[in-house]
């Protein structure tokens, strides 16, 4: 982050970013809710050039036993990332990233799921990022919420979720991967817009207590956008193709 010397222009004089966007403009989004059959719940979301398939499984029997607990359900996030998914092979064996990302996916959905009518049963949540380019944290969790929904897991909300940052200076909506690599700052933002609360929040990165409270509502803004899609997604499912997928 920062300190890498490029002669890649993030922003232009016209406020142009690398990829063609204004600053406040996210990525092509597109989310489709299901699609694995053997699946009790799926999602699959283009974000930018991230390509994400996820899969949820139960509530069911919790292997090892000792995992479960009787007052409630437990949550389970894998989240991977295929050796295919970047430009240089990516080592198949879990890595600390994918361990990390993982976790905070998990305690990112945890405040939206309602498992207490579930007990000694855990809900898996399968992540496979097909292709990364950026933001794939984001999008995953964008999908998982999806998916978790088409599941019929009970939900307080959907958690939607976009990354904000900072590349030249200047506080950007959905980070892409050059601007993550080259750029100030990556604010990755995991939110519930009807309860309105934020369930994820990191920072790579410096900001100013100004520029963290811009980047922290320009996130916020970027996953009321999702969210929208994210609805869309089960309403074209549930209620346009007649729920056959
Ligand atoms: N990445 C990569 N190889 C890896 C891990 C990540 O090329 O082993 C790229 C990938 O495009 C990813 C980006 O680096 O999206 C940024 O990764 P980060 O850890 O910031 O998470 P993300 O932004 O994907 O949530």
């Amino acid at each position: 982050m920062g300190g890498r010397e490029s002669t890649l222009v993030l922003l232009d004089e016209n406020g142009i970013r690398c990829d063609g966007r204004k600053v406040d403009e996210p990525r092509r989004i597109m989310i489709k809710a299901g699609g694995l059959k053997n699946a009790d719940g799926s999602a699959y979301i283009e974000f930018g050039d991230n390509k994400i398939l996820v899969g949820v499984f139960g509530p069911r029997d919790v292997h090892p036993k000792h995992m479960s607990n009787t007052d409630t359900g437990i949550l389970r996030v894998r989240y991977h990332m295929e050796p295919f998914s970047v430009g240089e092979r990516k080592n198949p064996a879990p890595s600390r990233r994918e361990i990390e990302i993982s976790k905070v996916i998990k305690e990112a959905l945890l405040p939206a799921v309602i498992l207490d009518k579930f007990p000694r049963t855990a809900v898996d949540v399968f992540i496979e990022v097909l292709q990364a380019d950026g933001g794939t944290r984001c999008a995953a969790l964008a999908a998982a919420s999806v998916a978790l929904a088409d599941a019929g897991i009970p939900m307080r909300d959907m958690v939607a979720a976009c990354a904000a940052g900072k590349a030249a200076d200047t506080i950007i909506l959905d980070v892409n991967n050059e601007e993550d690599q080259a750029g100030q700052a990556d604010m990755p933002v995991g939110y519930m817009p009807n309860l309105d609360k934020i369930t994820l929040l990191q920072l790579d990165g410096v900001l100013s207590p100004e520029e963290f409270k811009k980047c922290v509502k320009v996130g916020v803004d970027g996953c009321k956008l999702v969210y929208e899609l994210q609805k869309k997604a089960l309403h074209e499912k549930y209620f346009q193709n007649g729920g056959d997928q």
